[in-house]
């Protein structure tokens, strides 16, 4: 793997680096509901218009077609400037929604989604996970009855982030009755909008609304909302869940070595202390998952199950990193909204996509080869 960066990578940089500084919002992201929608459109419809959205989309569909290497730059100077986080509203749409229909949609569905995408004017939300139906997800029990040209959905999601305020859905629904659990599945595009659609908020433990549960009663979604084949939709769950595990959280992870020198600066250790060795540990951690972060990103053919390697590794990092935090901090990190809010939020980072035990599972079984664990 080659990562001596060429003249033009440094232009690329630079030209990057400027552009974030002049450019990113100097006031803070709001955290949920309709103000959220629009400072993280406005700054998305900012980064298209100068030509930065949809930086490793290929041209054909409106992106840059920039190279991995190229997109790790971006991050990284992303992540410097302290451009507004990536885990926003545009997030499903941008990096697992959208690159879903660019594998496997028709390019009906390419034409009218991608550019809506791109420009901030449609957000996207995922509709996965059930009561009942989380890291099994093959248990999921949300039907699709198939009626002429429709599918007729009944059921519930829960978890879904930000669907009070998105306009479609990636939903995962059971559209062929009897089949057995990963048969039968259908991915399917829904408007947030049609009837029969009820959002309810679910408050997280910092207070802020950002997923939902969602009811569907005799929902009509048209069959050419399905994305891959009908009944096929495992396989196109799977497709977006390595886009959601290996590189949606790109900038994230680069963000906690920012994090960590962030901590650093505001700790003043005493050399040679205990918090001086905490830290010191956490820069090196820190140094040692932006490493794997550009091996995965540049890694071409994809290794399968890295992205349950990075997701781990990232998830308990963000958590021991915003720990340390609070100690350092001490009673001021209470009243800290920045690190507390964080801090409550590194909880969900070993549930979200996928919760730490399922990851140490599949790295179990599908890299080091050890025995499967008994299956439902
Ligand atoms: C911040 C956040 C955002 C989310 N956003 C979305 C979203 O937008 N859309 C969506 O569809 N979902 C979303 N989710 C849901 C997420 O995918 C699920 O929470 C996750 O898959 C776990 O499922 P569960 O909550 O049902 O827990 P369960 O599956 O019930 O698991 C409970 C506990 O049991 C453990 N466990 C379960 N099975 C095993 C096993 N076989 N071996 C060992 N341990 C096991 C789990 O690791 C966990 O600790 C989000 C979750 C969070 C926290």
């Amino acid at each position: 793997m080659e990562l001596t960066p060429t003249a033009e990578d440094a232009a690329f940089r630079i030209a990057a680096r400027d552009w974030l500084l002049a450019n990113r919002p100097s006031d803070p992201a709001p955290r949920d509901g309709q103000a959220s929608r629009d400072y993280a459109t406005r700054w998305l419809a900012t980064c298209h218009a100068a030509g930065w959205s949809g930086l490793a989309w290929p041209t054909d569909y409106g992106g840059q077609g920039l190279s991995a290497a190229r997109l790790m730059l971006w991050y990284e100077e992303y992540v410097r400037a302290r451009a507004p986080s990536t885990l926003d509203c545009t997030f499903v749409a941008l990096n697992h929604a959208g690159p879903t229909i660019i594998a496997r949609g028709t390019e009906a569905q390419k034409a009218f989604h991608l550019p809506r995408i791109l420009e901030g004017r449609s957000i996207w939300c995922q509709g996965f996970s059930e009561p009942g139906a989380g890291s099994d997800l093959a248990a999921l029990r949300t039907t699709g009855r198939v009626e002429g040209d429709e599918l007729v959905v009944n059921g519930q999601k829960i978890w879904s982030s930000y669907a009070d305020i998105a306009d479609y859905q990636e939903l995962l629904i059971r559209t062929e009755p009897g089949a057995s659990r990963h048969k039968g599945l259908s991915w399917v595009i829904c408007d947030m909008t049609l009837p029969g659609i009820t959002v309810r908020p679910i408050a997280n433990m910092a207070g802020v609304t950002h997923f939902a549960e969602v009811f569907y009663d005799d929902v009509r979604i048209p069959l050419e909302n399905v994305v891959g084949e009908l009944h096929d939709g495992w396989s196109v769950a799977m497709t977006t869940l390595a886009f959601e595990r290996r590189t949606a959280a790109l900038a994230l992870q680069l963000e906690l070595s920012v994090k960590v020198e962030d901590l650093i600066a505001m700790a003043d250790a005493a050399p040679g202390s205990a918090t001086a060795e905490r830290l010191a540990d956490l820069r090196a951690e820190a140094a040692g998952l932006r490493a794997m972060t550009w091996r995965t990103a540049l890694r071409e053919p994809a290794t399968p199950f890295d992205g349950s390697l990075m997701r781990l590794t990232f998830a308990e990092l963000a958590q021991s990193i915003h720990r340390a935090a609070m100690d350092v901090l001490g009673p001021a990190g209470l009243v800290d909204s920045h690190w507390s809010y964080d801090y409550l939020e590194s909880y969900s980072e070993t549930i979200a996509g996928g919760a730490a035990e399922i990851q140490r599972n599949i790295i179990a079984e599908r890299i080091l080869g050890l025995p499967r664990e008994p299956r439902p």
